[in-house]
């Protein structure tokens, strides 16, 4: 609401012809188009809405590497050695986007921020020693905070936590709209108010069919429409959830919060709260394993009012008041990991399936790997978020 509609783009009223159509001008989508435009590709992307009006304008910009199935957990799904990879690639892609958001524009609104993880429960502090010392163990920057250390560090009364330095924050709407802006300067065609009611695999392409009526005929197809892409996958892959966020009224001074972190907790669904424009805390949660698409205002208020009560009970010294709050739909798989590359059978069409409550970070992912793919490179990493998994 406070940065508005960036930059519209017309709809598409003819019928066209490109190397790449990307379906999604989400996050996702305009990374891919980003990276495919920097390798050479001519790509049209097409949204149905406006860029980034999807989950994107919905996020709450944490960027964390620790997604939402833990290491350890992570290991008993797809073994140690690619858990500790994609982990790994999470990390990394913090980095990316840090060096993308330089790129873009030297001042970019882009900070990297620590990141805490605090047992709600004494019962949560076994797993919790578990995920530090495996992530230690494989070379990640993490510390082990004791009560009096969380206490001093953030004033909240937890039994431990693990403290990690590799965190970031980025507005994912205002990040997609540069990116899209940046390809659409250099002559890639973008068109919103485009709906694709209908893609056609054929032999040597794909065609796309427009709600208007007009088509659009790519040698490849990139689908980035977030959980709207769910019924273009045969096979069921991702639950649809709801979770629910807050940004406070300014508060005068915001005491004890280290190095401005991230925090979240164990508990499922967890809380997770971060500090806005130094002035403001942004708080998330009370997830919903179910999305309704015409949210009832009544939820949103009920759900307002539990995060404040929640925030709360964990930082009983700031006293705190929403000022907006939303809901949002977000798909959760099996493992935690996202969906990337082609499903079998469907022809010249790629997958960027950024999914979960960290889908950011999957959505960097997701941009290489199909970059490689559409140069005809293998990139190492693809087997990792197969849909044959
Ligand atoms: C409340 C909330 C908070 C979140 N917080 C975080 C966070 O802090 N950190 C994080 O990493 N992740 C977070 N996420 C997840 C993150 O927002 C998503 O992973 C990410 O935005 C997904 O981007 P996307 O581009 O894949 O999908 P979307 O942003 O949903 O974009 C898909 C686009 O496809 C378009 N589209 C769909 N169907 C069609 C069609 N038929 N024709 C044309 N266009 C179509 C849509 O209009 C949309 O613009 C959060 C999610 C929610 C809901």
């Amino acid at each position: 609401m406070k940065d508005g509609i960036i930059n519209s783009y017309p709809s598409l009223t003819r019928d066209i012809s490109t190397d790449v159509a990307i379906m999604g001008a989400g996050i996702s989508g305009a990374l891919v188009a980003y990276y495919l435009r920097n390798s050479g590709f001519s790509v049209t992307v097409l949204d149905r809405r406006h860029v980034g009006m999807g989950s994107t304008a919905a996020s709450t910009a944490f960027l964390q590497y620790e997604i939402d199935t833990p290491l350890h957990k992570l290991c008993g799904y797809v073994g140690e050695e690619n858990a500790v990879r994609s982990y790994e690639l999470c990390r990394q892609a913090i980095y990316i986007i840090e060096n993308i958001c330089k790129l873009l524009k030297p001042d970019f609104d882009f900070h990297i921020r620590p990141s805490l993880q605090y047992a709600t429960y004494q019962k949560h502090m076994n797993d919790l020693q578990k995920e530090y010392e495996l992530r230690k163990k494989h070379g990640f920057d993490v510390a082990w905070l004791a009560p009096a250390d969380i206490q001093d560090k953030f004033g909240i009364t937890a039994p431990g936590a693990i403290l990690s330095e590799d965190g970031g924050e980025v507005d994912a709407y205002i990040l997609a709209h540069a990116l899209i802006a940046a390809v659409h300067k250099q002559g890639h065609t973008v068109h919103n108010n485009t709906n694709i009611v209908n893609t056609e695999q054929r032999e040597r392409g794909v065609v796309l069919h427009t709600e208007a009526g007009y088509k659009v005929k790519a040698k490849k197809l990139i689908v980035a429409c977030g959980y709207e892409s769910l019924k273009y996958v045969p096979k069921k892959i991702a639950d649809i959830h709801t979770t629910y966020a807050l940004v406070s009224e300014p508060l005068a001074d915001i005491k004890g919060w280290y190095k401005s972190s991230l925090v979240w907790e164990t508990a499922t669904p967890y809380l997770y709260f971060r500090r806005v424009n130094g002035d403001r805390i942004l708080v998330g949660g009370k997830d919903d394993n179910y999305h309704h698409p015409n949210m009832l205002p009544s939820v949103i208020r009920n759900k307002t009012a539990m995060l404040e009560t929640a925030f709360g009970k964990r930082m009983r010294h700031i006293p705190l008041k929403a000022d907006f709050s939303w809901s949002g739909a977000f798909a959760v798989t099996k493992d935690g990991l996202p969906y990337i590359g082609q499903v079998p059978g469907i022809r010249n069409t790629y997958f960027a399936l950024g999914f979960g409550g960290n889908g950011i970070t999957f959505s960097v992912i997701a941009a290489d790997i199909l970059r490689d793919e559409l140069c005809g490179r293998k990139n190492a990493d693809r087997e990792l978020f197969t849909f044959n998994r």
